[in-house]
């Protein structure tokens, strides 16, 4: 049972401030944030407003996992139904969070286009499916194609479509944002700072042994991306994720030319506000003899001139289709590690047995922190469960 009585309906981050009251003389609970990324950043920002204790643990530097090396695209792009509503709330919340926080996220909406061939009939179902959902994704004439996205230059189409509900953000600015912000609310960040450690008493959380000493508290969210399993593991529960590396090619700023997401045969890439583009061939490393290391465990690039290589790649073909990147000059290459539980959807809630380790861990972190920040506030403090949250719970893989 929660410390906290009164109970907060969390709407979002203004209502939250506003509607948190404790019954005087009481303390607050104090809850641990592991992880600094996105995910843990929105954690931590709506526990602060919902007038909990905070302290954020991260090991390295804000936004230094998944979150620095994301495609960012934020959608509501999946054909099961309740994930999709899901997606679609966190999605109103990104709106809501970027007029009080001033995020700079780029609503652009995404298109998508695909020649003749089974990648077109994928689209094309997809179309089928969402064109009259919440989430409408529509097919686009040769005409209206023109007339949208005459900043692309697409070699054949057999498919077009087009979602005007998506955007894309800077995942390391918008991260660094919102900690900012739970920080003013009253969050605490310890940096760096390794969790190493659980400290129990029986089932009962005390506290978490860290490289910098011991902190006391009375609930843990472990938010801890692909390093979630080591901590769950702690207290006897297997987090299943898969092993998903990803690559993006980073350039320079060129002329800002485009808010849209792109999708088009080979290439899905996007443009900053500053004018850096950034995008990738695939999204997953081909099936070569090379990638037989990167394919098993997270390795770096064996070297500087393999990274290059595959930069310069990555760029040819966006100039391809999207003329502006002509001009740019490869600048990086990121490669990072999708936080993938194994059946695609994310795990939420108290570890199972537990009713003070909580874990939220997820692919689609980015389109997915708004909404996991206010449900995962309302059940700590509220001591609630929320019935959205029952198909994403850790005990479905017991
Ligand atoms: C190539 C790629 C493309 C992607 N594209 C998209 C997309 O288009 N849209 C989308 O919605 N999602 C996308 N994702 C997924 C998304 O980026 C992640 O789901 C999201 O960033 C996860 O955020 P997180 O905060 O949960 O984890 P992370 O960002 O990994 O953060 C976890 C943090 O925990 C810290 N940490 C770990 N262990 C400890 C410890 N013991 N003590 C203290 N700190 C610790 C780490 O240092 C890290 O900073 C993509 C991911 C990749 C890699």
């Amino acid at each position: 049972m929660n410390n906290v009585k009164r109970r907060t309906v969390v709407a979002g981050l203004g209502s939250l401030a506003a509607s948190s009251v404790f019954a005087f003389g009481q303390s607050k609970l104090h809850v641990g944030v592991v992880g600094g990324g996105i995910v843990g950043a929105s954690i931590a920002m709506h526990l602060s407003a919902a007038g909990a204790k905070v302290t954020l643990f991260e090991k390295t530097a804000i936004a230094a996992g998944a979150t620095m090396n994301s495609f960012a695209w934020i959608n509501a792009s999946s054909l099961d139904e309740h994930y999709r509503k899901i997606r679609l709330s966190s999605m109103a919340g990104w709106r809501e969070l970027d007029r009080e926080l001033g995020l700079g996220i780029l609503w652009g909406g995404a298109l998508r286009w695909q020649p003749d061939g089974p990648a077109a009939d994928r689209l094309q179902r997809s179309v089928d499916i969402l064109k009259d959902t919440g989430y409408p994704l529509k097919n686009l004439s040769r005409q209206e194609f023109g007339a949208i996205a005459g900043e692309f230059s697409p070699e054949n189409i057999g498919v077009a479509a087009f979602s005007d509900l998506d955007g894309h953000l800077d995942p390391v600015s918008v991260t660094h944002k919102l900690i900012a912000r739970a920080k003013a609310l009253g969050s605490e960040l310890k940096m760096p700072c390794s969790v190493e450690g659980l400290i129990m008493n029986g089932d009962q959380l005390k506290g978490v042994k860290t490289n910098t000493g011991d902190v006391a508290l009375d609930r843990l969210v472990i938010a801890a991306g692909v390093d979630t399993p080591d901590l769950t593991s702690k207290v006897g529960y297997e987090t299943k994720l898969i092993h998903a590396p990803g690559i993006l090619a980073h350039t320079s700023p060129v002329k800002f030319t485009t808010k849209k997401v792109v999708y088009s045969p080979g290439a899905h890439f996007k443009q900053f506000a500053d004018g850096r583009i950034v995008g990738a061939d695939s999204e997953e490393p081909p099936e070569t003899l090379s990638h037989k290391l990167i394919k098993e465990k997270a390795i770096n690039f064996p070297s500087k001139a393999i990274e290059d290589m595959h930069t310069q790649r990555i760029i040819d073909v966006i100039a391809t289709k999207f003329p502006a990147a002509k001009d740019a000059t490869p600048n990086r290459l990121t490669l990072g590690f999708r936080p993938k539980p194994v059946d695609g959807m994310p795990i939420i809630g108290y570890i199972p047995g537990s009713s003070s380790i909580y874990s939220a861990v997820m692919h689609s972190g980015i389109t997915l922190a708004p909404i996991v920040g206010q449900l995962v506030a309302k059940e700590i403090i509220g001591d609630s469960r929320e019935g959205v949250l029952t198909p994403y719970r850790p005990e479905r893989f017991v």
